[in-house]
């Protein structure tokens, strides 16, 4: 029995997948708000006979299947959806609000695809549940909170993880992007980026607008700063080595005739190993520092680093395993990834707990429309990215690839060998 024998009962569980997966879409929680998701989660789990263990970093949960021995294999998904207004005119399109953690009423909305996560764990899970005679092993299906954060799966790991589940032998994880439907990508090393948040206090002295020699202009020096910044990349680094800097958000002064007391800088660091990672934060620093020096700066400027991401790196010896099974089942809509300036906490999970693990992604989108817009330098525009207001997965056959490879994976594992 092989993964493609669980799978020809895909068409089984057809009604049950589309109704969940509309109402998760109709639905969307805000990161550590995922209480409806979770419940529902655990409830299916529970049914399926999983042991479930909720509450785990909020609304962490697991659901653990013990069937004999053999390999302990971890699969995540993370249930978060986006401070965003839903523009993608589906019928089960999502009108939801909710208070941000700042307490302001935004629109929510699965911009992220998160939704199709779930449903596609869920449904992996059915099957091994229902065909318990094709494998042995232990299946931990993991349900994680707030990934957008970047620190939801770091509270299921200081939430207690570790003593709620057996030590897995390998985890494994996916995400719906912006390829063709029937398309699924892996690649080994380094395959998503870390990434760092940092805001960053600039101090000047205010003073009149007309009597700029008795201030420091906040402004001018955060434009000097700017403007070296921007050097980092194309200066310090080697030349073909990864790397982003880029500056988000620049807040200073309210009126045209008052020179403001601070200037506010968010900036977002990406790189694909800590080295890198480590010189980025240096040279940040040194350059700010060695502005606000230039500028007579009355106090040293502030860093206060947020939104850290892991960089994800998977482990040749799991692509190995999972990539000969994809070519196996998908042919050659099994690819290999590029490597993606996108971030992802997944890795945070096993590497606390000392485990290998593979992440890879698939596609949510028409082959034919895509192809087109490739051909014709329109992808951008034509099919959307990520946390777009108009992103959405075309339901099918997006969540039978999706099912699919996470069914595959874990049977590349958990199957009998015959
Ligand atoms: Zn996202
Ligand atoms: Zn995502």
């Amino acid at each position: 029995m092989t993964a493609a024998d669980l799978l020809a009962d895909l068409d089984e569980i057809q009604p049950w997948h589309v109704d969940f997966y509309q109402d998760l879409h109709r639905n969307p929680e805000l990161s550590f708000q995922e209480v409806r998701t979770s419940g529902l989660v655990s409830e299916r789990l529970r049914t399926l006979g999983y042991d479930v263990h909720t509450g785990i970093g909020g609304t962490g949960l697991v659901g653990i299947l013990r069937n004999g021995d053999g390999p302990t294999v971890l699969a995540r998904a993370d249930m978060d959806a986006l401070p965003v207004r839903e523009a993608t005119g589906l019928p089960y399109a999502s009108t939801a609000t909710a208070s941000d953690a700042e307490g302001h009423q935004t629109p929510v909305m699965h911009a992220c695809g998160h939704d199709m996560h779930v449903t596609c764990l869920l449904a992996a899970a059915q099957l091994l549940a229902e065909h318990q005679q094709t494998w042995s092993g232990t299946f931990i299906a993991l349900f994680q909170p707030a990934e957008e954060l970047g620190t939801g799966a770091r509270a299921m790991v200081d939430g207690g993880l570790a003593d709620v589940i057996p030590k897995p032998d390998v985890a494994l994880g996916q995400h719906v992007m912006g390829l063709p439907y029937d398309t699924v990508a892996a690649r080994p090393g380094a395959a998503l980026s870390a990434a760092d948040s940092i805001r960053i206090t600039l101090h000047g002295r205010g003073t009149h607008g007309s009597m700029p020699h008795y201030g420091v202009d906040p402004i001018l020096l955060g434009s000097a700063v700017v403007m070296r910044l921007n050097a980092i990349v194309s200066r310090e680094l080697a030349p073909g080595h990864f790397g982003v800097v880029t500056v988000g958000s620049f807040q200073s002064g309210s009126k045209s005739n008052v020179i403001p007391e601070t200037t506010t800088l968010l900036l977002n660091l990406r790189s694909y190993d800590d080295h890198t990672r480590q010189q980025l934060r240096a040279a940040v620093e040194r350059i700010v520092q060695a502005e606000c020096a230039a500028s007579g700066s009355p106090a040293p400027p502030e860093f206060a680093y947020t939104d850290p991401f892991p960089v994800t790196q998977n482990s040749p010896d799991v692509y190995h395993r999972v990539s000969a099974a994809f070519t196996a089942h998908f042919g050659e809509k099994a690819i290999v990834m590029e490597p993606s300036t996108g971030s992802e906490d997944f890795s945070d999970i096993p590497n606390a707990l000392g485990t290998p693990y593979l992440y890879w992604i698939w596609g949510g989108f028409d082959p034919d429309t895509y192809h087109r817009a490739e051909a014709n330098g329109t992808l951008g525009t034509v099919i959307p990215g990520n946390h777009a207001s108009t992103f959405a997965p075309v339901m099918e056959p997006t969540f039978r690839t999706g099912t699919s490879a996470m069914t595959v994976a874990l049977m590349s594992y958990l199957a009998h060998t015959t």
